[in-house]
């Protein structure tokens, strides 16, 4: 395969055949194909939880325990009986403690747990959803779809900016199975808008008898406003509110491996666990180990900016970025002098994945513009960066390719991506 690729490619190259160049060629090609394809990168996108680049990196902690729990570890078995245990007790203690819910169950990734979530309480029935709501998550999640899946039927109710209690009110009848209110993470309606606070939702679901289903998505589970970032919903807020079961994502806010939480009324969660549903999207063995620990580091909120990545990558300060990105100048431009100017310039990164799409966060890094125009210069430069052996991945904003520097926090990555540049400095 790679010998008839490499010969091909000989073949039509204008120069003269260069046993050297075709032996590295062939060199290079036969470590590609005995590398794994799921690799390391630069994320230099100015996105922190891109979906594409794996979305939250994870903590030291986490990393020791999956490899503690690589091997043979207690997932299913009590050590003081010497009996079957329950995968969820590593995590649902913990849970509880930073929501205040009653009991907690975890599945693969949050879509799992609305699908999972829906399909216990409201299988054959009736979902009540406000039309302002009806998200498409990047990846293929819809939840008029979701829903359907779940085997409910959904019934929405108001308008796309409008929807009020008495819209609910009306809808409730013999056949509702649940209330379900999502948060519009990737959205916003803004203008002459309204919505049903999740408090009255509550109280209307009470009355009913139904139970009231909250989708929070991005999974902050401490305030981010005493960071200084936008304010995102908590469950502990929202099951404070009346929600019977609340869903949110392992892997966005909560800086965590990709997972999907449950957490509410023990009634409900006990529900939630004898569905054969549960068995088909539990958590490995390994993801459990990582949530633990991320999960045992919010025990001390303190230390949390210091410990968390996530976190510490969205409350890195402009200035620092921006001296990092004097400090690297002079690396960057050796390397790509010949091919880009080089400057400095502020940027705006997202926090990603979802999470508060409106909101930029003052961010600094390089703008390269390509030294030979011409169509594809800035595509031809992006291919060059991915081609490292830890591949640069940045973006392109009008034909000149833009590297956030905010995720290159530490010196870890920092030094990986100097001694690259360097290695291919021209001399
Ligand atoms: C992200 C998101 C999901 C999907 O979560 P995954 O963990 O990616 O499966 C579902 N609902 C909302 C509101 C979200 O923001």
């Amino acid at each position: 395969m790679v010998a008839r690729r490499l010969l091909l490619e000989a073949r039509t190259r204008a120069e003269p055949f260069d046993v050297e160049a075709f032996g590295r060629r062939w060199n290079a090609a036969l470590q590609d194909e005995h590398r794994a394809t799921q690799r390391r990168v630069l994320n230099l996108t100015g996105t922190v939880l891109h979906t594409n680049l794996g979305r939250a990196p994870l903590p030291r902690e986490a990393i020791d325990a999956a490899i503690e729990c690589a091997g043979f570890t207690t997932l299913e078995y009590d050590l003081v009986d010497g009996a079957r245990g329950d995968r969820d007790q590593h995590v649902e203690h913990l849970l509880c403690e930073l929501t205040g819910a009653e009991a907690a169950t975890v599945v693969n990734n949050n879509a799992a747990a609305v699908l999972l979530s829906l399909s216990t309480v409201a299988a054959r029935r009736e979902v009540i959803v406000s039309r302002g709501e009806l998200i498409e998550i990047g990846g293929a999640f819809r939840l008029p779809d979701i829903v359907v899946r779940a085997g409910c039927r959904l019934r929405e109710v108001g308008t796309t900016n409008r929807t009020h209690r008495r819209d609910f009110e009306e809808a409730i009848g013999a056949r509702t199975g649940a209330l379900l209110s999502v948060h519009t993470s990737n959205y916003r309606i803004e203008g002459f808008t309204a919505t049903v606070p999740t408090s009255d939702l509550a109280l209307l679901a009470k009355e009913h008898a139904r139970p009231l289903i909250v989708d929070l998505g991005s999974g902050s589970l401490i305030d981010l406003a005493r960071f200084g970032l936008p304010h995102e919903p908590l469950p502990s807020a929202t099951l404070a509110d009346g929600a019977d079961l609340v869903t949110f994502s392992g892997d966005k806010l909560l800086g965590g491996p990709q997972c999907g939480m449950i957490v509410g009324r023990a009634d409900l969660v006990a529900r939630v666990r004898k569905n054969p549903l549960k068995r088909a999207l539990r958590l490995d063995k390994v993801s459990l180990a990582m949530l633990e620990a991320v999960l045992r580091l919010y025990r001390n909120p303190d230390r949390l900016v210091e410990r968390l990545p996530t976190l510490r990558l969205l409350t890195r300060g402009q200035p620092d970025i921006f001296a990092q990105a004097h400090r690297l100048l002079p690396v960057v431009q050796q390397a790509l002098g010949d091919k880009a100017n080089v400057q400095v310039v502020p940027l705006e990164s997202q926090f990603g994945s979802g999470a508060l799409p409106v909101q930029q966060l003052a961010s600094a890094g390089f703008a390269l513009s390509p030294l030979r125009a011409g169509g594809r210069a800035a595509e031809r430069l992006t291919g060059w960066l991915r081609q490292l052996p830890v591949p640069i991945v940045g973006r392109i904003r009008d034909g000149i390719v833009l590297l956030d520097l905010r995720c290159l926090a530490d010196t870890e990555s920092e030094d990986i991506f100097v001694s690259q540049l360097r290695g291919l400095a021209p001399s």
